[in-house]
Parts: C-alpha cells; sequence; structure tokens
C-alpha cells in the first residue's frame, strides 16, 4: 500500500501496473463483499483511531507537502474526518440494509420484494493536493463499508498526506482492498482508462472532461467534483461585522486554494463602502509566508495563473484595494479588488488564490443575477439577518450547495450531500446520496411459486383480458373502483381456475 509521486516509467508499463493494481483489488473485494457493514464498520473504527491519535503526524506531512497551517489541518483534515468516520460507521449498516418493497397482492399474489444495496465492485478514486487527507477520505471510507474497493491515485503534490491517509488502513484491512498508485498523473489517465465498476474524480474542470472522455469509452459512471467560482451576496440588512469576517475567511482559507473558496462577493449598494472598508481592513491582518495564516500556492502553474488573472482585471480597469503582490517565493498577498469588469477572467475563470472580488449590486435580485452567471456551480452563500428570504435567494441560486451566513463550511460533513451544477461537474459525494454511486440498487423477488402458473403467463384467453380490463378498471379510481374490485377478484379466481385445468365457468 506504499504510496509514493514517483513516476513509473513508459506509458505501457505504466498501464500495466494498473491493470495489475485493479485484479488484485477485485479478488480482494470478492471477499470483503462477503462481510457484513457492520464488520466492515468494525474494522474501519481502528482506522479511525489511528487518525485521532495521529492527528500530529497529518499536521506534519500537511506542513512539509503543501506548508498548511496546523490550525487548517487540525480542523478540516483531523476533527472532521473523525467526525467523518464515526458518522459513517454508525449509520452505514442501516443505510445499506436490504429495504422491504410492497408489491400489489392482486396483481403480484404470492410475492415479495427488496431492494439491495450490492457494493459497486472496485472503485477508481483520483484525488487533487488540495485538501489531501480530507478528499480521499470522504470517498475511501463510505466505499469500504459498502463492499468495494478502492484503486487510489492520490495527487503528484501530496506524497506525504497520501502515505499518511495510506497508514491509517495498513494491515487493518485485508490485502489490496485500498491499493494506492503513485502521483504522477500518468496513473490517473491509466485508472480512468483502466475499466473499473466506478471512478470519482476530484480536480479541475480540465481534468475532469480528460476523465470522463476516458471513462466513456468503459462505460464506466464517474462522478466528477470540479472546481467552482463561488459567489456571496452580501444584503443591506446584514450583520456587517461577521458577514465581513465570514467572508474573508471564505476567500483566504487555505489562500484561496479551495474549490469553494469564494471568489465574487456582491454587495448590497446600500452598505457598499463600509462593507468594503471593513473587508480590507481584515484581509491586511492576514500574515502570508511561513508561520501565517495563509499557505503558500502550491505550484508555479498556480503562482502564473493568479499573476495573469491579475494582470488580467488590471488592465480592464480593475481597482486593488490590498494584496495583489506577490510575497517572497511562493506566496501572494491577500488581495482584494474591486470594480472588477464582468468579463474579466478573475470572474470567470477559477482563480485558486487568495483573490476576492467586491461587486456593487443595486439589489439581490441583480446579484442572484450575477452569482448565476458563471460556467461553474458548486457553492454560494447568503448573508442576511431575513432568514425566510435567505431560503427563498437560495432556492434560485445555481449551486449545489447554499449557505446562510455562512460560507461551505460543510465540504468534509458526512451527513450533507457535497456537488456542483454545470463546470463544477455532477454527482456526489457525502451523504446517503453519495451510495448511488457507491452501490448497485439491485432488485430482489421471491416467488412463492403458488399454484401451477401465474396468472399473467401463457396461456392467453379472455379470462386474462377480463383480469386485465378490470386491472385498469380498479386503477382508473374514484367510485368506479368500488365497482371493479369484485370484478376483478371474480376474473382472478376463474383465471386460476383456468390455469389449474378446471373448465371455465362464465363471468358475472
Ligand atoms: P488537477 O485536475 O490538476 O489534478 C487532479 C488529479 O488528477 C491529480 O491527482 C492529478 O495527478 C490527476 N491527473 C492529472 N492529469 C490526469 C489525467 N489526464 N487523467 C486522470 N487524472 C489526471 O487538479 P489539482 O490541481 O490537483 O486540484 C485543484 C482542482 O481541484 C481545482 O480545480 C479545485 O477546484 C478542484 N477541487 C474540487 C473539489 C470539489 O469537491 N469539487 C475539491 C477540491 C478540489
Amino acid at each position: 500500500m506504499a504510496a509514493t509521486d514517483r513516476e513509473g516509467g513508459t506509458a505501457e508499463q505504466v498501464r500495466e501496473q494498473v491493470a495489475h493494481a485493479l485484479q488484485r483489488a477485485r479478488a480482494a473485494q470478492a471477499r470483503w463483499a462477503s462481510t457484513s457493514p457492520r464488520e466492515r464498520a468494525r474494522v474501519l473504527r481502528g482506522a479511525r483511531e489511528r487518525l485521532r491519535a495521529g492527528a500530529e503526524a497529518a499536521v506534519a506531512a500537511l506542513a512539509s507537502d503543501l506548508g498548511k497551517p496546523p490550525h487548517e489541518a487540525l480542523t478540516t483534515e483531523v476533527v472532521a474526518d473523525v467526525e467523518l468516520f464515526d458518522w459513517w460507521c454508525r449509520h452505514a449498516p442501516r443505510l445499506l440494509a436490504p429495504r422491504r418493497v410492497r408489491l400489489d397482492p392482486l396483481h403480484y399474489p404470492g410475492k415479495r420484494a427488496w431492494i439491495e444495496r450490492a457494493p459497486a465492485g472496485v472503485l477508481g478514486l483520483i484525488t487533487p493536493w488540495n485538501l489531501p487527507v480530507a478528499i480521499p477520505l470522504r470517498t475511501i471510507v463510505p466505499a469500504l463499508l459498502a463492499g468495494d474497493a478502492v484503486v487510489w491515485k492520490p495527487s503528484e503534490l501530496a506524497p506525504a498526506s497520501a502515505r499518511f491517509v495510506a497508514s491509517l488502513f495498513t494491515e487493518l484491512l485485508p490485502a489490496d482492498l485500498l491499493v494506492v498508485l503513485p502521483g504522477a498523473p500518468a496513473y490517473g489517465a491509466a485508472l480512468a482508462a483502466a475499466g473499473c465498476d466506478r471512478l470519482c474524480f476530484t480536480g479541475s474542470a480540465a481534468t475532469g472532461r480528460k476523465v470522463a472522455r476516458a471513462a466513456a469509452e468503459t462505460l464506466t459512471p464517474v462522478s466528477l467534483e470540479l472546481g467552482g467560482k463561488d459567489a456571496a451576496i452580501v444584503c443591506a440588512d446584514v450583520d456587517l461585522e461577521r458577514a465581513a469576517r465570514g467572508i474573508v475567511w471564505a476567500a483566504f482559507y487555505n489562500a484561496g486554494q479551495n474549490c469553494a473558496a469564494l471568489q465574487r462577493c456582491y454587495v448590497e449598494r446600500a452598505i457598499y463602502e463600509r462593507f468594503e472598508e471593513r473587508v480590507v481592513a481584515l484581509a491586511r491582518t492576514l500574515r502570508a509566508g511561513p508561520g501565517g495564516e495563509l499557505p503558500p500556492l502550491a505550484s508555479p502553474a498556480q503562482l502564473e495563473r493568479v499573476a495573469a488573472q491579475l494582470e488580467d482585471a488590471q488592465r480592464r480597469g480593475a481597482r486593488v484595494l490590498c494584496g495583489a503582490q506577490r510575497h517572497q517565493e511562493r506566496w501572494y498577498l491577500p488581495t482584494v479588488l474591486a470594480e472588477v469588469p464582468p468579463d474579466a477572467l478573475v470572474l470567470q475563470e477559477e482563480t485558486f488564490g487568495p483573490v476576492l472580488s467586491l461587486v456593487a449590486v443595486a439589489n439581490a435580485e441583480e446579484a442572484v443575477a450575477q452569482a448565476n452567471a458563471s460556467p461553474y456551480g458548486l457553492t454560494a452563500s447568503i448573508w442576511t439577518r431575513d432568514l425566510a428570504r435567505a431560503r427563498a435567494l437560495a432556492r434560485r441560486l445555481a449551486a449545489g450547495v447554499v449557505t446562510v451566513n455562512n460560507h461551505a463550511f460543510t465540504g468534509a460533513l458526512p451527513m450533507l450531500p457535497w456537488g456542483g451544477l454545470k463546470a463544477s461537474g455532477h454527482g456526489v459525494t457525502s451523504s446517503p446520496h453519495a451510495l448511488e454511486h457507491l452501490t448497485q440498487p439491485r432488485a430482489v423477488v421471491i416467488d412463492r411459486g403458488q399454484g401451477p402458473g401465474d396468472v399473467w403467463w401463457y396461456p392467453y384467453t379472455e379470462t386474462l383480458l377480463e383480469l386485465a380490463r378490470g386491472s385498469l378498471r380498479l386503477l382508473g379510481g374514484g367510485l368506479g373502483r368500488l365497482a371493479a374490485l369484485p370484478r376483478l377478484l371474480g376474473a382472478l379466481r376463474r383465471r386460476q381456475r383456468e390455469l389449474c385445468g378446471e373448465p371455465a365457468r362464465p363471468g358475472p
């Protein structure tokens, strides 16, 4: 289960390694599928305890990979994930239990039915670097509980974090149930094309498109958790201090390197100036550099992307309220922009850096229209004291998650669905809805097999037609039902006699 970031040789060698991993995982999954969800939960509770007790090792891995502040490492990647294990281990046995379904006894006599949740099989999981402990765990834990095996391709940019996650399961799980591939992107491409039973991809929209294309070739169902361009709507009646603090946190947490980073903030004009002043003052208190609140940007490509978007915004006339400057080698100072034209890249494309654009709007109506005018639709937030109005506005936002008076803190919460619309992807991570992708619903129907044959089988006779027409009258509802029922029962009795070879007696 060793996780490394080494390259794996030629494309052919990588494909062979991935095929071999899939084969091993398939054999392990066949055995794991015969255990009960309760037994699986018992095993996973061991990993949960390793995570809780090994919190400082997680903090060290996240610091060495990404320079993540310990506060963010502990809150989002450890505390939330211990809770994630607890929630899934507690609820999975019930959520995965067979569910009895009632069949109409008149039409389907002697029959009983259940919906079972069969494991999907082998899940191919490809994850990004920005939350390299929480994101894999939010899928690995429910997938293993569902009876699946997982072949996981972590990010090449977070190898120590991948090794930490793998270590939670070492020698607890049966061999090969969780296979960790090296991090090089070629392994992701090979895994996407390998013919897993399911694929879960979290990453950029550009890579997501490649994964979806590869999955289409093998008809592998794929869930895509992609990028975002999250918007906030700040209404004039808001608690201004709380909103300003919340918005600064949501924009600059992890230096804005979050799918759900708040990037566009639409503020009702009545409070715009006061709000702008407070947000800028708060942003200026944040420290970039080692030991500060902001971690560095994770790669040179990220630094270039932020620089290109800032240059484009300034060229189009945006006003820089603070930041917009590189700091030391790998940091950008927290940046707040105003008067950004709607077609600027910084309002259209995902930034993945510490940049927040403030936009004054006449009212919340205009804010909803502008928030929805984005190729992305991951999460959004509304900030107001009027909670009824907030609920009404929330229904009109094109986003998979809407938060009122807070922003996108539910990304690691197992009880709520997480997922986006449009270029933010499709499919659901977390909550019972995630099991739709991780399991295969299987209908199991038992016919007690009474009598010589089913009334709907051959021979096709007048009595069968009478039975079918009687059913339609019954399904017509209203008072007609009362008259239809005795006739239908009569036709049913005649049909049963017919099947037993007794001579047909005329109906009423
Ligand atoms: P990325 O798309 O560059 O890489 C994601 C993963 O795909 C990595 O493991 C990478 O090695 C792998 N990969 C690269 N090329 C591949 C290919 N051709 N086929 C298959 N896999 C390949 O993304 P990133 O820079 O690691 O992460 C940042 C992106 O992830 C942002 O867009 C962010 O919004 C998104 N993200 C989304 C969510 C969500 O829940 N929606 C959460 C976190 C991050």
